[in-house]
C-alpha cells in the first residue's frame, strides 16, 4: 500500500502550517516560494495517478490472486526468461480496472505470439464494482484467471492431453484456496446470463 505512504507525506506538508517546520523540511522554507510550489506539485502527483489507476481493493485482490498462484501452481511458465511464477509475477507489470468489455467477467490484453509480453492490462466487468466480500472473492478468481493466460500464453481454456486449461487451473487454485463459494457465485452469475466467460 504505497499509496498510503504518499497521502501521510502530504498530510504532514500541509501541517507545517500550523507547527513549526520538521528539520527536514528547513532547507526547503529557505528557499523561494515558487521553488516550493514545484515540490508541492512533485508531491501530490504520484497520489492522485495512483487512485486513479487501481481503487485499493483490486490491489488487494490482486496481491491475494498473485499469492494463490504462487502457493498452489508450481507449472513453469511459457516465458522461458522466468523459472518459476514467483519471478514472472514479479517481473511483469500488471494494471488492473473496472470495465465492460463484451459483457466478459474478465479480460486481459495478451499477445499470444510474445510470451515476453513485459506489461498486461487486465480489466474486471463492471458489474462487480463494488467492494464486497462476495465481489472481492469473484474478482479474485477472475484475476487467477487472467494471470494464467499472463503466465501461459500457449494454453486454451480447456483441458488437452498434454497439459491443463486455464478453466481447469483455476478451479484448482481456487479450491486449495478455499475459495469454493467465489466459485460457485462465479457460475451462478454466468448461468444467469448477467455475464459472459472469458474470451480471451
Ligand atoms: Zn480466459
Amino acid at each position: 500500500m504505497l499509496q498510503n505512504v504518499e497521502y501521510v507525506k502530504t498530510d504532514s506538508f500541509s501541517s507545517m502550517d500550523q507547527s513549526p517546520p520538521p528539520n527536514e523540511f528547513k532547507k526547503t522554507l529557505d528557499k523561494p516560494v515558487t521553488q516550493i510550489a514545484t515540490n508541492v506539485e512533485k508531491i501530490s502527483m504520484p497520489v492522485t495517478r495512483a487512485a486513479e489507476d487501481v481503487p485499493y481493493w483490486l490491489s488487494d485482490c490482486l496481491k491475494d490472486a498473485q499469492n494463490m498462484i504462487i502457493e498452489h501452481h508450481h507449472e513453469k511458465p511459457d516465458d522461458l526468461n522466468f523459472g518459476d511464477c514467483a519471478t514472472f509475477l514479479a517481473g511483469k507489470t500488471f494494471g488492473v480496472k473496472i470495465q465492460n468489455n463484451g459483457n466478459a467477467s474478465g479480460d486481459i490484453n495478451l499477445i499470444r505470439d510474445l510470451p515476453s509480453q513485459p506489461s498486461y492490462k487486465i480489466c474486471i466487468h463492471d458489474m462487480l464494482d463494488y467492494d464486497t466480500r462476495d465481489n472481492r472473492r469473484m474478482v479474485t478468481i477472475i484475476l487467477i484467471h487472467q494471470l494464467l493466460h499472463a503466465i501461459h500464453p500457449s494454453r486454451i481454456h480447456d483441458s488437452t492431453n498434454e497439459q491443463n486449461g486455464i478453466n481447469r487451473l483455476e478451479h484448482e487454485i481456487a479450491n486449495k484456496a478455499s475459495y469454493h463459494d467465489g466459485l460457485l457465485n462465479l457460475e451462478s452469475l454466468y448461468q444467469s446470463g448477467k455475464i459472459n466467460r472469458c474470451h480471451v
